[in-house]
């Protein structure tokens, strides 16, 4: 049966969504909430939508699906506007908010003793592009897509979820809201303030030291390469879960003591044992072994420095799922080709290795 499908907010995420549920179900209609008209205009133009409003309650009571793709903030008063409006009994109201539970503790709020179905979701896929204009179908392939059940979740909401965003091609997973955010502090959130923080700390003593510009290069800019994410977005993120991030800045300063007492001391066996520790957690970790939250699949080539070799590559992986390709400026030891392409799942990944290898005498390594 069709089904009407309500995104509010046509950003990156909203309308690749859009474009996504499209896919596998033409015969949905798509309804469209934008505060801007620049979006809506986007949406309606390529088809990601049927119908754009700017009064996000106007089609609230139309649709059997409502996915809320907004800041964090707005989300929640959102929901809170939804649970006043007069909706389609059994409606599933659902979000992508990158933090799940100011959300969720929102829903359960607002939602109690009402007939609603409420499944709290982060898509962990995303660019720090915003808007319609930058919407792709491919976005979450092979991300995960992470729904957070609670009391106002029945199996049948998620089962119902799955087969909806089913073009999104992404690995559908559950887990609690408040885990949810611990882990993420760990491995997103207080990455990004490191990130930040590092890439301040430099600029700071760059104005006293100018050759620190000129000699960053492979492990500065992969340390600090998140530093450029969207302000706005990481700021809700840090304030709507500050407790758990508090704890893992409280944690690290301590790691940073320790080493820095080692240091002092003179320590060898501590310091060596710290780099070596940090080398074997790393390698036995999931990035390493492909499939972990943000892994990309990638292969560097040693080119030679010639005219159109670039060129010649790209015609061979005409076809594939090729994500980026960059060029490695600095001839280091820690860089294992001049060119580093990546794809977006192991199959293309191996038969691009297979295309190169048959085709040119460069060397290819896979790592
Ligand atoms: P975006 O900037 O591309 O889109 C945000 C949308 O919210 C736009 O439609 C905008 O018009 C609307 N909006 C902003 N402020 C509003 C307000 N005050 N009132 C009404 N509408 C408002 O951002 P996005 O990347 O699509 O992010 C949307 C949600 O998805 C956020 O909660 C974000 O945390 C989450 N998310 C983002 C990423 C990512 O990497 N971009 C990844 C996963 C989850």
């Amino acid at each position: 049966m069709a089904k009407t499908i309500y995104i509010a907010g046509l950003g990156l995420i909203g309308a690749s969504m859009a474009l996504g549920i499209r896919r596998d179900h033409p015969d949905y209609e798509i309804l469209g909430y934008n505060r801007s008209q620049a979006s809506r205009d986007i949406a309606l133009k390529e088809g990601m939508i049927d119908r754009a409003t700017d009064d996000f309650a106007s089609f609230a009571p139309l649709a059997d699906v409502i996915i809320l793709t907004l800041p964090i903030k707005q989300t929640i008063s959102f929901i809170k506007e939804l649970a006043n409006l007069d909706l389609k009994e059994g409606v599933i109201i659902s979000d992508a908010g990158s933090t799940k539970s100011a959300i969720v503790d929102a829903a359960e709020q607002y939602f109690a003793g009402k007939h609603v179905r409420f499944v709290g979701a982060h898509p962990m896929a995303g660019s720090h592009k915003t808007g319609a204009a930058s919407a792709d179908v491919n976005l979450f392939e092979n991300a995960y897509y992470i729904f957070t059940p609670s009391s106002l979740t029945g199996q049948d909401t998620l089962e119902e979820m799955r087969d909806l965003l089913s073009g999104l091609h992404a690995r559908f997973i559950e887990i609690d809201a408040k885990e949810h955010d611990r882990v993420t502090s760990q491995i997103s959130h207080f990455p990004h303030i490191l990130a930040s923080s590092l890439m301040e700390q430099t600029a700071v003593y760059a104005q006293e030291h100018e050759m620190a510009r000129r000699f960053a290069a492979g492990g500065f800019r992969d340390m600090t390469r998140i530093a450029e994410s969207e302000p706005g977005m990481w700021t809700s993120i840090l304030l709507s879960n500050s407790e758990t991030i508090l704890e893992r800045i409280a944690d690290f300063k301590e790691r940073l003591e320790a080493i820095g007492q080692a240091i002092s001391k003179g320590d060898e066996e501590q310091i060596w044992n710290f780099f070596n520790q940090a080398r074997e957690q790393r390698q036995a970790m999931e990035i390493h072994k492909r499939g972990g939250v943000d892994s990309s699949y990638d292969l560097y080539v040693d080119v030679p420095d010639e005219e159109d070799v670039i060129l010649r590559i790209l015609e061979l992986l005409r076809g594939t799922s090729l994500v980026n390709i960059h060029i490695n400026e600095e001839n280091r030891e820690d860089i294992h080709g001049i060119l580093q392409i990546s794809f977006k799942n192991a199959q293309d990944l191996e038969r691009a290795e297979h295309l190169i290898t048959e085709n040119t005498d460069y060397t290819v390594v896979v790592k």
